[in-house]
């Protein structure tokens, strides 16, 4: 049996309810992209990446009105608000005046120790945690001279903003070092990880379109997850946050390391299938889009993986030829004909769901009266 990889040890920081690092399950954030100062369409963002399974949501705070507008959205947000600061000091201490339970800050890019001690002494004070937010992108010339754009420079960047942390005694800090480039965000937080006990926040920034973006993001976040890398993570795509955060959702379950919302596994197809197995699984998981709760359906196409599969997921269909086996919990339940597949087989999910939704046992459906034995269930 395969075991989900071993942690990096990290120092646990609490953003509101949220707990970060020290082992913790793995929170998932986004970005709104709303205007900050449009109140209401910002909070319906925020709902929808909520229902979604965003833990956290992060605001971009650019000037003093969009400050102004936070605090009517803290007190309204479902998921704690995160602030997106940079520059003028003045607004981390308005995201702090109005209740956010984070902000993403790198001392550095305020300058004036004054107004970053002032920063740092009002979030302390209100256990307010500020996250160290290393972009390649914008990394500070005298850094990238002598490093040139490498794993080593954002690792020299983001410990030159931990160092004015330390000076101030601050100690809930997270670090997030993004890059466009999957390997040099993978480098980055490798050498990053043996350096700090700092939370990671992992990303792979302006991965892209929804579709480019998530698999770029699904390769550079897979591979540190797979090493025990990272204690939150953002899927960063020119697109809708909720895909944003479904994406995080489908990569930290591919691990293991969630389950959220139904999980369809279904075979790529090949010469031996007898059905239109693409139209079935579009089916499903059209009929699946508003399911929130966690299962696991399969949907394969022939007995060479079928029943295997099948029989291992929650609910499975093995399909043969113009037919399928319908399983539930790895038992056999009736074979239907292919017109009735896509509607059996939801008929199985929603017993499952009411079953696990009322906390009865798992006792299963019951053979229809008179129905088939194993034997007449068999795909060949
Ligand atoms: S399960 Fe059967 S139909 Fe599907 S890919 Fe495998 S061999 Fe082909």
């Amino acid at each position: 049996m395969a075991t989900l990889p071993r942690r990096r040890n990290t120092r646990t920081v609490w953003v509101g309810d949220v707990p970060i690092g020290g082992g913790h399950p793995i929170s998932i954030q986004t970005m709104t992209k709303t205007d900050t100062r449009d109140v209401p369409a910002t909070l319906t963002e925020i709902r929808a990446v909520a229902r979604a399974g965003a833990d956290l949501v992060r605001l971009a705070v650019p000037d003093s009105e969009a400050a102004a507008a936070l605090s009517p959205i803290c007190s309204e947000s479902p998921i704690p608000v995160v602030a997106d600061i940079h520059f003028d000091y003045r607004l981390a201490v308005s995201a702090l005046d109005a209740g956010v339970s984070k902000i993403r800050l790198n001392p550095g890019n305020i300058g004036d120790p004054r107004q970053i001690r002032e920063v740092l002494d009002r979030a302390g004070a209100e256990n307010i945690p500020i996250r160290i937010g290393i972009n390649a992108g914008s990394l500070p010339d005298a850094i990238q001279n002598q490093f040139g754009l490498t794993p080593e420079a954002l690792v020299a960047a983001a410990e030159e903003q931990l160092e004015i942390m330390e000076a101030a005694g601050f100690k809930a800090v997270i670090v997030s070092l993004k890059a466009s480039s999957v390997l040099l965000t993978v480098r980055a937080n490798e050498l990053m990880s043996t350096a700090t006990d700092c939370p990671l926040h992992i990303g792979i920034t302006e991965a892209g379109s929804p579709a480019r973006g998530a698999i770029k993001s699904a390769s550079g976040l897979g591979y540190l997850l797979g090493q025990g890398i990272g204690d939150t993570l953002r899927v960063s795509l020119t697109g809708d946050p909720v895909e944003e955060v479904r994406v995080a959702a489908a990569i930290l379950s591919s691990w293991g390391l969630r389950r959220s919302g139904p999980d369809v596994i279904s075979c790529p197809m090949c010469g031996r299938c007898r059905v239109d197995l693409m139209g079935i699984v579009e089916a499903v998981e059209h009929r699946l889009a508003k399911v929130e709760e966690s299962i696991q359906v399969a949907v394969m196409g022939c007995e060479v993986n079928g029943p295997g599969e099948a029989r291992h997921a929650d609910v499975g269909l093995a399909c043969g030829a113009g037919f399928g086996v319908l399983m539930y919990r790895g038992e056999i339940v009736k074979r239907v004909p292919e017109s009735l597949m896509v509607e059996e087989l939801m008929a199985l999910v929603h017993q499952y769901l009411a079953e696990h939704r009322e906390g009865s046992g798992p006792e299963g459906p019951t053979r229809e009266e008179g129905g088939e034995d194993e034997d007449a269930c068999a795909i060949e």
